[in-house]
Formats: C-alpha cells, sequence, structure tokens
C-alpha cells in the first residue's frame, strides 16, 4: 500500500496516516472502506485537514439511509398528528423495514414512550428477538440517553439519525450535548452511527413544532 501526500503539515500527516492505519487495522468492511476514501483524501492534490480525513472516516452512509430517513421523519409528523411529539423510528434488516415507531408519550400516557425506546420495547415484545446487532435503526433525531442505553442493551448494529440532540436543544433554548455518544463511548456495546443524513428536513420538523410547544 502507498499513500501519497501532499499536505504541508508534518504534524497533520501523521496524525492522517496513523488515522488510515487504525482505520485498516479494523476488522470490519465499513473500516476499510473507511480507509480507503481516506486514502482517497490523503492522495488529492491539496492541502489536507484534519477535517477532510474525518469526514471522509464518517462518509459510511448507503444508498437507502435516506429513503429509510424519510419514512422516519413521516412518522415525525404523524406522532404531531396524533398529538404527540415529533420523533419517529424505523428499525431495518438487510434493506427492508421490520419495524416502525413514532413517539407515543402523551396518548400512551407514558414519558417513555420515545421513538426508537417504543420502537425495541414493541420489537422485541412481539418477536422475541432480543440481538438486534444485523439490524439499523433510523431515527429523525439523535437518541435521548434512555432511547441510546436501550440500543445498548438489544446490541443494535448500526443507528442513523438526523438532526442532533445539540441542535434539538438549541431549538429548546438549551445547550444540549453528542448524548447517544456519551452512552456507546461508556457502554459495553457500540452501534456503529451514522448522522445528519437529511438534518434540515428533520430541522424543520422540529423547529415547526417546538415553536409552539413546549417539550414533554
Ligand atoms: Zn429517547
Amino acid at each position: 500500500m502507498c499513500i501519497h501526500y501532499t499536505a504541508v503539515d508534518a504534524h497533520q500527516n501523521d496524525y492522517h496516516i496513523r488515522v488510515v492505519t487504525d482505520a485498516v487495522a479494523g476488522s470490519g468492511k465499513e473500516a476499510q472502506e473507511a480507509a480507503l476514501r481516506a486514502m482517497q483524501y490523503l492522495q488529492r492534490d491539496a492541502l489536507i485537514t484534519t477535517a477532510d480525513v474525518e469526514s471522509a472516516l464518517a462518509d459510511d452512509t448507503t444508498p437507502e439511509d435516506e429513503t429509510f430517513m424519510r419514512e422516519a421523519i413521516r412518522l415525525s409528523k404523524l406522532a404531531v398528528e396524533h398529538g404527540n411529539e415529533p420523533f419517529g423510528a424505523v428499525l431495518v434488516k438487510d434493506g427492508k423495514i421490520v419495524f416502525s415507531n413514532e413517539n407515543q408519550i402523551y396518548t400512551r400516557h407514558d414519558p417513555t414512550f420515545h421513538g426508537e425506546a417504543g420502537l425495541i420495547r414493541e420489537f422485541c415484545e412481539q418477536t422475541a428477538i432480543t440481538d438486534l446487532h444485523e439490524y439499523t435503526l433510523y431515527s429523525s433525531c439523535e437518541p435521548c440517553f434512555m432511547c441510546s442505553g436501550a440500543m445498548v442493551w438489544v446490541k443494535l448494529g448500526r443507528l442513523v439519525y438526523g438532526a442532533s440532540n445539540i441542535e434539538l436543544e438549541n431549538i429548546l433554548g438549551n445547550k444540549g450535548c453528542n448524548c447517544s455518544k456519551m452512552v456507546f463511548d461508556n457502554s459495553f456495546w457500540k452501534p456503529q452511527v451514522t448522522e445528519g443524513i437529511l438534518r434540515d428536513e428533520s430541522l424543520s420538523v422540529l423547529n415547526t413544532y417546538f415553536d409552539k410547544h413546549a417539550k414533554g
């Protein structure tokens, strides 16, 4: 493997090569693909920034991601029509939606019935499947601490979300935090995470709703 690079900052080059080496050492197919993308950045005839490599490594989207996220966002709008908060979630296996759910905290009188936690509880109960390492969960917004914790307990394979918790909390006038990362970084199980899919559409639904409502 030969890496040609043209970045002038030696320290940055060291960093990039370390990132690629780490990615190549990863066992998964995703890690290999991320390494290839990072190498393409390294070979580009331009000054390479840390952000370039990080974005190459983070670019782990699949062609179906937008399709499934669109459904999660559609459900987030339906949740509002049904009298709940604007959050939707979709569970996918082998390129097919196997389960979906919307926030139901008000109609069920259950403040924990978020899009994601509710989906996981109902799916596991109805199917008796409790290990989701082969599944991808799409959520219109980054899962909260509780829902992220639920994803650890079912060993979710991959999480894809639209707007981030920080963006949601900013709409509400709060600081927010990268709550899903905090949970996963401190847990025994870490789903692969892709963020920011259809972020603008997701934010638009959140803005419209929380412009007129307080969060439950
Ligand atoms: Zn939640």
